[in-house]
C-alpha cells in the first residue's frame, strides 16, 4: 500500500512505534546483499520471507498480496507492491508451492479531492485540464467504480486506474489477478465479514478505539453508498442484523478542510451496498481472501497494520498475514509525488531501462532506502551488470556473487527484456556499458554503432547474433535518456555536411588536421593534435572545436572531439574536416 494520504483520514503517526513489523531478520538485513557462515543463511531476502511463511504452514496456493487505493497517477512507488510480492512468490514457486499474486483495488473508496494530475491509457501524464474535470468535481465522495472513466474508454475511474497497474506488471513480466473491492461487496464475499462486523459493534469500538480517536459509543463502522445520490456516507443510525441492513443518513462528509455535502436522503442499505472502512477492511480482505503474505510501505506500519491485527485476531478471528515493510525510495533526492511533478511512471523508465534492471532495482533489499536517480541512470545499470557479472562468476566479491547466484534467475526470468533462442549460452550476453551506449546514441547507423562496438571490444566475431541485438537495444534507451536528461551525451552525428562556413585560418587548420587523420592516428592522438593545429594557425583551442563541433554535430559544443572522431570511420571523418561531405 503506498497511498500518501491516510486511507479513512484518520491514520496517526507513531513514529515512536516499536510494535512494527520487522520481520527481517538481522542476518539478512545488516548487509546489503549480506553474507554470514551459518547454514541457513540466505542471500536473498525474498528466501528469509519464504521461510516464515512456510513456518505458517499454508495451504497451497499460497496467497500473496499487494494493493492500492486508486489515485490519478499510476506510478513506479506502486511497482513495490508488484515486484515485492513477485520475488516472494518466486522463490515460494521454486521451492515447489503453488502461488496466487493478488493486486487489490480498493475501489469502493470515496474520490475525496481531485487529482492534479492523471495518467492516460500510454501511461502519459496530463493535467486536469486534458479531462473533464468538471465531471470529476461532481462525482467527489462517489467510489471510484462509481465515477466514469475521464478519458472514456473504461467502464470507470477505478478501471482505468486498476488497467494502468495491470499494465504496469504486465510491462515487467509479473502476472497478477487484479481483485476489485467493489466486486467482492457486491457479489456477496465481504457479507459474512460485515456481518463480523457488525453483530460485535461493542467489541470492533473496543479494539479500534485502542487505534482511533474518533471511536465512540455511537460510531458504526459501515459506510453505505446514498441511494438517492450514489455517494459513501458516514451516518448509520440503526443495525438490522437479522434483515442484513442498515439505516442511513446521507450527511457531510469532512475531507481535510472542505466538505463534501450529503443529500440529506434517509434510506436503508444492504450488507453489501456500502464498505467497511479501510481499518476493517483491510482484515477483511486477509479473511475472505486467504492472504498469507503481503508487503506494505511504512506508513502502514505504523497506522492501520498493528489495529489490523488486532482486529483480524480479537474479531475476524484469523492470523494476519507474514508482514513486510519496505522503504520507500526517494526520486532524484526528493519524495515521490505526482501533485509535484516528481514522479515517473513505468512506460517512462522503460525508455531507458531494460526491464530486467527495473526488476533488478527491486530485488535489492527492501528495508534499504534507495534513491532513483534519472540522471544517473548509469550508475544502478552499471551495478546491474556487475550483479549480472557476478552470477557468471567474473567478479572477485563473494557476497554479491552470493545474492546474484540466488536473486539473478529470479530477476531474469520471465522478464520481457530476455528473449533469447532457445540454444543460447546466456554467459555469451553482451552489455555494453551504459554511458557508452550513450556514445553510440549519437550516431543514426545501426551498422557505425556495431562498428564501433567492435573497435572497442564489446563485440568480436564469436558474439551471437540474439547479443548483438540486445547490447544494440541498450543504445536505444541510452539515446532516449542522453534527451530526456539533456547531458553530455545528447549530441546527434550529422550524417550530412551541416550548412557551416569558415574564415580562412580556422578552413586551414581544419585541412591540417584531415592531413592528420587520414595517417591514421587513434582518438587520443587526434585530441591532443587538435590543441598543436589550433596553436598553429593562431586560433583559440574553443573556437577549434567549436568548428569541429559545428562540422560534426551542428552544435556549439560536445563531446571530447577528439576521441569521439577516432571512433568513427576514417574516411568519413577526413571528408567531413574537408568540408566534402
Ligand atoms: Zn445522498
Amino acid at each position: 500500500m503506498t497511498d500518501e494520504a491516510s486511507r479513512d483520514g484518520d491514520a496517526r503517526a507513531r513514529p515512536d512505534c516499536d510494535d512494527s513489523p520487522h520481520i527481517l531478520s538481522e542476518q539478512a538485513r545488516g548487509a546489503e546483499d549480506g553474507t554470514s557462515g551459518d547454514d541457513a543463511f540466505h542471500a536473498f531476502w525474498a528466501d528469509v520471507v519464504a521461510d516464515e511463511i512456510e513456518a505458517r504452514d499454508p495451504d497451497d496456493p499460497i496467497v500473496i498480496k499487494g494493493g492500492v487505493s486508486p489515485s490519478g497517477v499510476a506510478h513506479v512507488g506502486n511497482v513495490n507492491e508488484v515486484m515485492r510480492g513477485y520475488f516472494v512468490a518466486e522463490v515460494l514457486r521454486d521451492r515447489g508451492h503453488e502461488v496466487r499474486q493478488l493486486f487489490t483495488s480498493d475501489d469502493r473508496d470515496p474520490l475525496r479531492k481531485l487529482p492534479r494530475k492523471l495518467a492516460n491509457a500510454d501511461g502519459e501524464i496530463v493535467g486536469l485540464g486534458d479531462v473533464d474535470a468538471g465531471a470529476l468535481g461532481r462525482n467527489l465522495g462517489k467510489p471510484y467504480t462509481a465515477i466514469p472513466d475521464p478519458f472514456g474508454e473504461r467502464e470507470s475511474y477505478a478501471a482505468h486506474f486498476a488497467a494502468l497497474l495491470e499494465a504496469d506488471a504486465e510491462r515487467l513480466g509479473v502476472p497478477v489477478e487484479m481483485v476489485s473491492n467493489t466486486e467482492l461487496y457486491a457479489d456477496g464475499t465481504f457479507e459474512d465479514a460485515v456481518r463480523t462486523v457488525l453483530s460485535d459493534l461493542e467489541g470492533v469500538r473496543e479494539t479500534l478505539g485502542k487505534y482511533q480517536d474518533k471511536v465512540d459509543d455511537e460510531y458504526v463502522p459501515f459506510n453505505p453508498v446514498c441511494a438517492e445520490c450514489g455517494k459513501v456516507t458516514e451516518t448509520v443510525t440503526a443495525v438490522d442484523l437479522e434483515a442484513g441492513t442498515v439505516e442511513y443518513a446521507c450527511t457531510d462528509l469532512e475531507v481535510g478542510d472542505d466538505v463534501i455535502e450529503g443529500c440529506g436522503h434517509e434510506g436503508t442499505a444492504t450488507f453489501r451496498e456500502g464498505k467497511l472502512p479501510w481499518r476493517l477492511e483491510w482484515p477483511a480482505q486477509w479473511d475472505v481472501l486467504d492472504v498469507d503474505f503481503e508487503p506494505f510501505g511504512k506508513d502502514h506500519a505504523e497506522g492501520s497494520w498493528p489495529s489490523g491485527v488486532d482486529l483480524a485476531r480479537t474479531v475476524f478471528g484469523i492470523e494476519p498475514p507474514v508482514p513486510m515493510v519496505y522503504e520507500w525510495f526517494t526520486l532524484g533526492g526528493e519524495a515521490l509525488s505526482s501533485s509535484a511533478g516528481n514522479v515517473v511512471t513505468v512506460p517512462e523508465l522503460l525508455e531507458i531501462l531494460e526491464p530486467e534492471v527495473v526488476r533488478y532495482f527491486f530485488a535489492l533489499h527492501p528495508k534499504k532506502a534507495r534513491d532513483l536517480d534519472l540522471e544517473r541512470i548509469d550508475q544502478l545499470v552499471d551495478r546491474f551488470d556487475r550483479f549480472e557479472e557476478a552470477y557468471f562468476g567474473e567478479v572477485d566479491d563473494e557476497e554479491l556473487t552470493r545474492f546474484a547466484e540466488r536473486a539473478y534467475p529470479f530477476v531474469v526470468g520471465g522478464s520481457p527484456g530476455i528473449d533469447r533462442p532457445a540454444d543460447a549460452d546466456p554467459a555469451d550476453r553482451v552489455r555494453f556499458p551504459y554511458t557508452f551506449a550513450a556514445v553510440l546514441g549519437m550516431v543514426e547507423d545501426r551498422e557505425l554503432r556495431e562498428q564501433l562496438a567492435r573497435d572497442e571490444g564489446h563485440v568480436d566475431d564469436d558474439t551471437p547474433e540474439w547479443a548483438v541485438r540486445e547490447a544494440l537495444a541498450r543504445v536505444e534507451r541510452a539515446r532516449t535518456w542522453a534527451e530526456r536528461t539533456d547531458n553530455e551525451y545528447n549530441y546527434r552525428l550529422q550524417t550530412a555536411l551541416p550548412d557551416v562556413a569558415f574564415d580562412g585560418d580556422v578552413a586551414a587548420a581544419l585541412d591540417d588536421l584531415a592531413e592528420f587523420v587520414a595517417a591514421g592516428h587513434d582518438g587520443e592522438a587526434i585530441q591532443a593534435e587538435m590543441y598543436e593545429t589550433a596553436r598553429d594557425h593562431g586560433i583559440e583551442v574553443a573556437d577549434f572545436f567549436e568548428a569541429g563541433y559545428r562540422l560534426f554535430f551542428d552544435q556549439p559544443q560536445g563531446p571530447r572531439l577528439g576521441e569521439f572522431l577516432g571512433e568513427l570511420e576514417r574516411e568519413f571523418v577526413v571528408a567531413r574536416l574537408r568540408r566534402e561531405a
